[in-house]
């Protein structure tokens, strides 16, 4: 097996699980080194409304900034690793230059976290046009890889801008682009819900998805991405 990333061979000896059980541990798709570039957001102090490393008591300046504007939302938010240059170029490759494949390389972690949930997962909508020029959503891609069922409750009805495109400010400002597929509401009310994105930037679209969902009657709201 090669490195999904670096195209590395992967030498792999049979794992004692392996032995004991008699089952197939999947393979790995990503070589030590390529890991080693990864900077978990797992284990650390971290701020519970937004993953981002913090060691301070409490939520975040940001988070604070939006409990401001949504008081009674609960700020859970889970995200596996730091943006990096690794995280910037696997983002570039997959997501802009559209090699599906890549929406395997986190996998195995992705599997490791939704195995504990018992919450509905809901993932981030893109525009039709993102998706004409990509062909595919890249957050269904990732749960798609790991097996992950999900409902789309969200469509993106879009402002026509996109996102990268924005300076911060601009971002942070941008309106609703948000709906819910009328057709699926009833999977909503009285629901838990975890709704995912493959990058958590300023929270924005996180919040807009998440009122979204909650003005349709949700029960309770956390999210998850691979990177803060
Ligand atoms: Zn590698
Ligand atoms: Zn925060």
């Amino acid at each position: 097996m090669n490195c999904l990333w670096c195209g590395k061979t992967i030498k792999e000896s049979i794992q004692l699980r392996e032995l004991v059980t008699f089952k197939k541990v999947e393979p790995m798709v990503r070589c030590d080194s390529c890991s080693d570039k990864l900077v978990s957001l797992q284990n650390g102090p971290v701020c519970r409304g937004c993953s981002r490393h913090w060691v301070e008591e409490g939520l975040c300046p940001d988070c604070q900034k939006w409990k401001a504007d949504y008081p009674s939302y609960p700020f859970k938010h889970t995200a596996l690793y730091q943006y990096n240059t690794f995280i910037k170029e696997w983002i570039e490759a997959y997501k802009y230059t559209g090699d599906y494949q890549l929406g395997e390389l986190f996998k195995k972690e992705i599997q490791t976290f939704f195995l504990k949930q018992k919450k509905q997962v809901v993932p981030i909508p893109i525009s039709d046009k993102s998706k004409q020029l990509r062909g595919f959503n890249q957050v269904e891609g990732l749960l798609d890889f790991a097996g992950v069922t999900y409902t789309a409750v969200l469509i993106h009805c879009g402002t026509g801008e996109k996102q990268s495109s924005k300076d911060r400010k601009m971002r942070m400002l941008s309106p609703q682009p948000f709906m819910i597929d009328k057709n699926l509401q009833g999977n909503i009310k009285g629901k838990h819900l975890i709704l995912v994105d493959d990058i958590y930037t300023t929270g924005r679209t996180f919040f807009h998805a998440a009122d979204c969902l909650r003005r349709s009657g949700a029960q309770s709201i956390e999210t998850f991405s691979i990177s803060r």
